[in-house]
């Protein structure tokens, strides 16, 4: 069977590559996080569609990138119009598909899909460029060259709104794309793939190859027709993309993991920081930036505390798709048990769990708790380690010295959040962390002009803006001399 129906969505199970749906002579099974249901046999990628795929792209790649830009971008804004005429199904699918709250899938995230291509095209036409500047007379003029193939890979936990955040600058540059998304959620980029030829993108500037990280990532990463390679994921996997890189020097953007500090001063209004302690539970909890280590001042822990737990524990965890639920289950069976790990450990340890650590048993299935982890030591691996479920712990402090060294103590530096009252004191307190994105007083507000990335093992490079183009792009720097002119 080529395709399914997923909630009344009729989605693609194939490839897609040259502008056409290819088949593999294996699949692999797909299976939704909300109820365990079946989805469906997804089309099996390895070297032989990768292949394909890097061809396609390579061919493409000449009437792609001498495309105007403001074709370019026209071509861009169809897409994000396509999107928003699909944004219903794109939501019930993806939700069906990762078991992210329906209700944050259509009021948040497809909504920002579309802006993503907005955003860059807009980008691309208005705002990227330099002024020619002058060195002895000579004039320096620097341009955005598309490279060629970019290969991006993308993980689970927001599949669409990750990969397009890579796909949309990726287009503008005049590179042409092959996406590989992740093993447990394939459907949306193959939904995606078809609003793409809507859109009159040429056939081949964008492909999808599904599959297996270890089959169909290997073997794109290792390819040495690529010019770039784009990962969000894990640390562990961007080593070993980074070897196989290193075989043909292509150039790496790492979007990684997170440990991230969760920082209430003594001066914070505790309402506000109790709101948004909460939030850190977000997506069951697997977000990257999440701030899962929260660091209170001793003198507010304990008022803190019993805020944030009554918050908590009206959280109501449910069906994704119900409007009402604030928490849905994890992604799949592995993650789950990986979630549950840690916090058997701890357990095992004597950590003292305030709420939750254990499986929702009235709910069944991938349903965790959210989990509050009181003052575990501060090398444990519930501390130090990313666990990506609905598990923050809680360490106190008594001078900003200390808050800095424990929220600096880990091998990430992804986000941090600080909520303070007092504007000298947050910004004492930001200027010494490190980490790519700092929210202060709020959390997850984003800007796609504003750089976005990893410090330390959290990742290479920076997306956003112009940063995107300087990935994408060969970034060039044109000479002329006043002189040998004839006309
Ligand atoms: P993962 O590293 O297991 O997989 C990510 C992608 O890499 C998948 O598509 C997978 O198939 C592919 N892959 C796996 N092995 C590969 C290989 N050898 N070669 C090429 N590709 C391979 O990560 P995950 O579990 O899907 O995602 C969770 C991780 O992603 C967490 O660490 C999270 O923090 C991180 N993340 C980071 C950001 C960010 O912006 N910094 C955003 C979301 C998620």
């Amino acid at each position: 069977m080529s395709t399914i129906e997923v909630a009344g969505v009729q989605v693609d199970l194939r490839h897609y590559i040259g502008g056409r749906r290819i088949e593999s002579e294996s699949t692999f099974r797909n299976s939704s996080p909300i109820d365990g249901s079946f989805l469906g046999d997804i089309a099996r990628g390895g070297q032989r569609e990768v292949d394909l795929a890097v061809a396609a792209a390579t061919d493409a790649f000449p009437v792609w990138s001498t495309t105007p830009p403001a074709d370019r971008a026209a071509v861009l804004n169809r897409i994000a119009d396509l999107v928003d005429q699909n944004l219903s199904d794109l939501a019930i699918v993806e939700t069906t598909d990762n078991g992210a709250l329906l209700r944050s899938h259509l009021r948040g995230v497809m909504p920002r899909v579309a802006h993503n291509f907005r955003f860059f095209a807009d980008w691309l036409v208005n705002h990227l460029g330099h002024p020619d500047f002058e060195t002895r007379g000579h004039t320096n003029h620097v341009s955005w060259d598309p490279s060629g193939v970019a290969a991006l890979i993308t993980p689970w936990n927001a599949p669409l709104m990750l990969a397009t955040w890579k796909i949309a600058p990726a287009l503008a540059a005049g590179d042409t794309v092959v996406l590989k998304p992740a093993e447990w959620t394939p459907l949306t980029a193959s939904l995606f793939a078809d609003l793409t030829k809507q859109a009159g993108l040429p056939d081949g500037a964008f492909n999808v190859v599904q599959g297996y990280g270890s089959e169909a990532g290997a073997a794109l990463v290792a390819h040495p027709g690529l010019r770039r390679i784009s990962f969000t994921g894990s640390v562990p996997t961007a080593k070993t993309i980074a070897m196989a890189a290193a075989e043909n020097l292509t150039p790496c953007s790492f979007e990684l993991g997170g440990k991230s500090p969760f920082i209430v001063l003594a001066d914070a209004d505790l309402e506000l920081a109790a709101d948004l302690a909460v939030e850190q539970y977000d997506n069951a909890g697997q977000v990257c930036l999440s701030g899962t280590r929260i660091l209170v001042h001793d003198s507010i822990a304990d008022r803190f505390s019993a805020v944030f737990r009554a918050r908590a524990e009206a959280l109501r965890q449910g069906d994704p798709r119900d409007p009402e639920t604030d928490i849905g289950p994890q992604i799949h069976p592995a993650h789950f048990d990986r979630v549950k790990g840690f916090v058997d450990r701890a357990s095992a340890e004597g950590a003292d769990i305030v709420f939750g650590g254990t499986p929702n048993e009235e709910l069944g299935g991938l349903y965790f708790r959210p989990t509050l982890v009181n003052e575990p030591s501060r090398d444990s691996e519930i501390v130090t380690e990313e666990v990506f479920g609905p598990v923050l712990t809680m360490q106190r402090f008594s001078t900003d010295d200390e808050a800095i060294a424990v929220a600096n103590g880990t091998e990430f530096g992804l986000a941090a959040v600080v909520v303070s009252g007092n504007r000298t004191h947050a910004d004492a307190i930001t200027s010494r962390l490190v980490a790519g994105t700092i929210w202060v007083n709020c959390f997850f507000v984003r800007d796609l002009r504003a750089p976005f990335g990893g410090s330390k093992k959290s990742g290479v490079g920076r997306e956003g803006g112009t940063w995107s183009f300087d990935f994408y792009a060969d970034v060039k720097n044109t000479v002329v001399a006043p002189q040998g002119w004839k006309e």
